[in-house]
């Protein structure tokens, strides 16, 4: 989706274009009419209805008038989620790192995007006295106060939506996902790349009912297949691999479907007797170290059949915006950063800005000062640069080490993943940081 959008400095006209202004030159000269809000986030997804919500409950935003705005409909719920663990492991050896707690309610949760969106949609329904919602409402246009500003306009952000009704805002929230409109009206540069992978989504039925409470990932060449737990019979499957072969797995039958995932997640096809023997050496030697850390490898379960319908694929790609913030502007979520879902880490990202941006704009809210100066807007844009392009640099990395079978990289790969399950404090360190 490139939502095409207009992109003007609000002020930029120069006199002799305003004496015979563009439409929206003559729509903006009666700014004074429109709706103008404290803050306006455009885009309902995860993110924006999350961020709408914090700024809704927040104590110093009592007063405050926030919009958001969505393209698409509103949306219903599904099913309840379940806590889980994860196993990580790679086809072309029987390396595998296990990340778990003995208290499980710590390590995580697997929750269906429509059940959080339900969530949220009920708690924007909870402060709708500050939020309001509109939803099939597509900003198209966005226009910022510039240096030869009309006498009779407003200092504020100036947004028009699909209808052609207009309205203003103090600070603009882009949370429009990682083809977002508002970072490219704002002139924000963004590093992006394609992968040469797709992923495919379904739900799956396991074979039998089982206690389905662990997230499977295994590394194959073409990319890895994640399982999600679901319920005792129930599984999400996350299928990274090449475009062809991701085309050719939607399109499939349905026996076809479940003996591909079987065999992917079964298979031995891609070891070899040397990676093998190298990984049992180290394995013996860590074994040797750490007698008491000897656990019995556990297998994922057999999928029987998929839900008719589920199958979906969505192209993957890489994106890093270089600013996360302008005067008056903020990106959030995918508009910020898109990522591999091999770690799972997507949406969790977006959780993260929300949290840290939340902290600066209340604490600007108490202090009375503006909401779209940069003086707070850059502590925001300096905290979570620094751990999302951590996170995007790790998995772009992961999503690469993994995309081979050359013996080499296989073997140092095999002990890496060994060495890491073998050393505790490691692993909680990588829970800890993905976890923020
Ligand atoms: C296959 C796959 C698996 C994934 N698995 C995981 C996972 O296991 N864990 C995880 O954390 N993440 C995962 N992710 C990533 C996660 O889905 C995204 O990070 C998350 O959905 C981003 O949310 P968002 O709200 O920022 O953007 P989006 O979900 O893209 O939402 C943007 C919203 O903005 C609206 N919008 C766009 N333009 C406009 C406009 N001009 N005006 C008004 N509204 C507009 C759109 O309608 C949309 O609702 C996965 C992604 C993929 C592709």
């Amino acid at each position: 989706m490139a939502a095409r959008l207009g992109v003007r400095r609000w002020g930029a006209w120069p006199a002799a274009a305003c004496r015979s202004p563009p439409v929206s030159c003559r729509r903006w000269s009666r700014a004074s009419a429109d709706s103008v809000y404290d803050v306006v986030v455009s885009g309902g997804g995860l993110v924006g209805a999350a961020m709408a919500c914090a700024l809704g409950y927040d104590i110093h935003f009592h007063d405050k008038k926030i919009l958001l705005l969505e393209a698409g409909p509103k949306k219903k719920l599904e099913k309840l989620p379940e806590t889980y663990s994860n196993r990580v492991w790679d086809a072309c050896s029987e390396a595998l790192i296990m990340f778990d707690k003995d208290n499980l309610d710590d390590m995580g949760y697997v929750v269906e995007n429509d059940v959080i969106m339900h969530a949220l949609t009920k708690q924007l329904e909870a402060v709708s006295d500050r939020v309001t919602v509109l939803y099939r409402s597509k900003a198209v246009g966005y226009a910022w106060p510039g240096p030869f500003s009309m006498a009779d306009s407003s200092p504020w952000v100036h947004i028009t939506l699909g209808d052609g009704s207009t309205l203003q805002t103090k600070l603009l929230i882009g949370a429009d996902g990682h083809n977002s409109g508002v970072r490219q009206a704002a002139g924000i540069q963004n590093i992006s790349w394609n992968y040469d992978q797709s992923a495919v989504v379904a739900t799956l039925h396991l074979s039998e009912a089982t206690e389905n409470n662990v997230a499977w990932q295994r590394f194959l060449p073409s990319g890895p297949i994640a399982l999600l737990p679901l319920s005792d019979t129930l599984s999400s499957l996350v299928w990274s691999t090449s475009h062809d072969h991701a085309a050719k797995l939607v399109s499939m039958d349905e026996e076809e479907f479940v003996d591909a995932i079987n065999s992917a997640f079964w298979s031995d096809a891609n070891h070899t007797d040397f990676i093998t023997s190298a990984g049992t050496m180290l394995q013996y030697a860590v074994t040797l170290l750490k007698p008491t850390k000897v656990s019995a490898r556990q297998l994922p379960p057999s999928v029987a059949r998929v839900d008719a319908k589920s199958r979906v694929l969505f192209p993957l790609g890489l994106g890093h915006a270089a600013e996360y913030v302008r005067p008056r502007v903020a990106l959030i979520g995918d508009a910020a950063h898109r990522v591999h879902p091999l770690a799972g880490q997507g949406v969790n990202m977006g959780f993260g800005d929300i949290s840290s941006l939340v902290c600066h704009l209340s604490a600007a809210a108490f202090n009375g000062k503006d909401l779209g100066s940069m003086s707070h807007l850059t502590g925001y844009e300096t905290e979570r640069q620094r751990h999302n392009t951590a996170l995007l640099a790790a998995t772009d990395f992961l999503k690469r080490l993994y995309s081979t079978s050359a013996i080499p990289l296989v073997l140092l790969r095999t002990w890496g993943l060994q060495a890491t399950n073998a050393v505790s404090p490691l692993k909680e360190q990588i829970m800890a940081f993905a976890s923020k």
